[in-house]
């Protein structure tokens, strides 16, 4: 067993292992040597109990998925949510352009439209994750440097593992499967219903951050406003590059 694998969901200690078999099916849940308290309560619960943690943003949940679990869906949970972003998008898209000339329809119901949202969509994505990690690993670097921890709690700077924290925001960005609803049903609520998934999907990923740095919520909420921001500016400039959704590629 690799040691320290796993964190102590309560303090987020390292530790060795999350439970003892002690054989003849006598299993113990090893106490945390920091606050002890159990290191992972959550190998006990059932995945309703964790999911319905995770929703609320509880510490302990996503240290329990992000740390002691080998969940490793990241990447066809990033896709399965960008293609709903991407229909969904483009379904109103096409929606708001309905027009009963023949050209218009065989116009509107080119591929391309849909694969060009979709590479918005994911291009927009990279910019958030890409400006969130940026930002985070330049601060974390800049506070080893300057051996001060201001926004940092804990007993050392946590080195940033960009794998980590990369699959801890693709991870925490599940909310976005909530747009499934928000597809099979009207799309004349999807604004609101878009806002309040996006605030949601962003509280996730402040939370995910903060469970993987061990470092304040300001810091987070830092680093995912930057990522919206960059997100933004994606988007506003493929908005003003007409080939990409409203003429069509140029001839
Ligand atoms: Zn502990």
């Amino acid at each position: 067993m690799v040691k320290d694998a796993f964190r102590c969901v309560e303090c987020s200690e390292k530790a060795a292992e999350l439970h003892r078999d002690y054989k003849n099916g006598i299993l113990k849940i090893t106490i945390c040597e920091s606050c002890q308290k159990p290191v992972d309560k959550y190998i006990e619960y059932d995945p309703v109990i964790i999911l319905i943690d995770a929703i609320l943003c509880k510490t302990q949940a996503f240290r329990h998925i992000l740390f002691n679990t080998s969940l490793n869906i990241h990447w066809k949970l990033c896709v399965f949510c960008l293609l709903c972003e991407a229909y969904l998008r483009w379904s109103v898209l096409h929606g708001a352009r309905r027009s009963s000339h023949p050209a218009d329809i065989i116009r509107y119901t080119r591929e391309w439209e849909f694969y060009s949202t979709f590479g918005v969509v994911a291009l927009e994505l990279a910019a958030f994750c890409g400006t969130a990690l940026c930002f985070l690993w330049i601060w974390v670097q800049v506070q080893g440097v300057r051996g001060v921890q201001v926004w940092v709690r804990g007993p050392e700077v946590r080195p940033v593992d960009v794998g980590l924290l990369f699959r801890a925001l693709l991870l925490s960005s599940y909310g976005k499967v909530l747009l499934v609803p928000a597809v099979i049903w009207e799309h004349d609520y999807s604004p609101l219903c878009l806002g309040l998934i996006k605030l949601f999907v962003l509280t996730s990923n402040s939370q995910a951050i903060r469970v993987i740095l061990n470092c304040s919520r300001r810091l987070s909420l830092t680093a995912v406003c930057l990522g919206l921001l960059a997100e933004t500016c994606v988007s506003r400039v493929c908005e003003k590059l007409p080939w990409i959704l409203q003429e069509g590629p140029p001839p």
